[in-house]
């Protein structure tokens, strides 16, 4: 496996970061979760769009364009010789000293890893997976506005932690004002009488790439889809429920908090998103190489 840090390609036993680096000593700097099908990327100008605008929301200045970003991560697919990939993009604030000022690092660091994607068992795509609610709320927008997708994940690992003593691999958060808002890597979804709702960015969610893809998606399809604030009462009575991620693609959610979400199976709907979720995701795209 070859990863690029700061402009070279090294094997993985030599690609390290300095302790010193702010992306380690305080989560300083932000990063994507992209996915790569069939030899093509999906959605690659999202991604980096979503990343640069991440990056400049903690006016950390990434020190390379968008397009050659965009070359680089797929030079780095093609080093690598993959078509379908996981890609993790990391900028750190990088290497200063030992205290928090950002103006102390210098040059930014720029990572690219490409590996193999591990995917979610094939049975809660079938069956459908069961979540609980989390404590731990997602940060206050004030705080740390979860729209950055920074390196500073605690907040996410604090709810995922609750999950995985419960026996979920998903957890839903909840915002300081007790609204719903998404998962602690996914967005959520939910349908009643067809219409399908989700929580608007403004609330205080991450905008995923997935989830403004499946918006689309419902929409060409002529389902009535809303933006609204919401909270867990709705999803006890819902019809249907499931979650978008890069990772997850569309994933059926059948209980939460131990309750059943409808008949207690994937619905109609969600299985209908994810066939043409996934359809977009295999016949679109960045080609990471030109024979394709
Ligand atoms: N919310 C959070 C908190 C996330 O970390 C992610 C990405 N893993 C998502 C939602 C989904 O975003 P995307 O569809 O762009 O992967």
């Amino acid at each position: 496996m070859l990863i690029y840090i700061d402009g070279e390609f090294l094997p993985k036993a030599e690609a390290k970061v300095s302790v010193f680096d702010h992306g380690l000593l305080y989560g300083d700097g932000v990063f994507e979760g992209i996915r790569s099908y069939n030899g093509r990327v999906f959605k690659l100008d999202e991604h980096l769009e979503r990343l640069y605008d991440s990056a400049k929301s903690i006016m950390l200045e990434i020190p390379i364009s968008i397009e050659t970003m965009e070359e680089t991560v797929l030079e780095t697919l093609r080093r690598n010789n993959l078509r379908e990939a996981y890609i993790r993009l990391i900028i750190t604030r990088g290497v200063g000293d030992l205290g928090l000022d950002p103006d102390k690092c210098p040059k930014p660091s720029i990572i690219i890893i490409a590996d193999k994607i591990v995917l979610y068992p094939q049975k809660y795509y079938e069956d459908g997976l069961e979540i609980i609610t989390a404590s731990v709320r997602r940060n206050y927008a004030e705080a740390i506005n979860p729209r950055i997708k920074s390196l500073n994940y605690l907040n996410n690992i604090l709810a995922k932690i609750e999950g995985k003593q419960a026996g979920t691999e998903e957890v839903l958060m909840l915002n300081a004002e007790g609204y719903v808002v998404e998962c602690t890597g996914d967005n959520i979804f939910w349908i009643k009488n067809g219409t399908l709702v989700t929580p608007p960015v403004h609330m205080g969610i991450l905008e995923g790439v997935t989830r403004n893809s499946v918006i689309d998606l419902a929409r060409e399809a002529g389902i009535r889809v809303e933006e609204r604030v919401f909270t867990r009462h709705d999803l006890y009575i819902a019809d249907e429920c499931f979650l978008t991620g890069t990772a997850a693609e569309v994933i059926p959610v059948v209980k939460i908090d131990r309750r059943a979400v409808g008949d207690g199976q994937p619905g109609k709907v969600t299985q209908r998103l994810i066939a043409a979720f996934r359809q977009l995701a295999n016949s679109t795209g960045t080609p990471i190489y030109t024979t394709d």
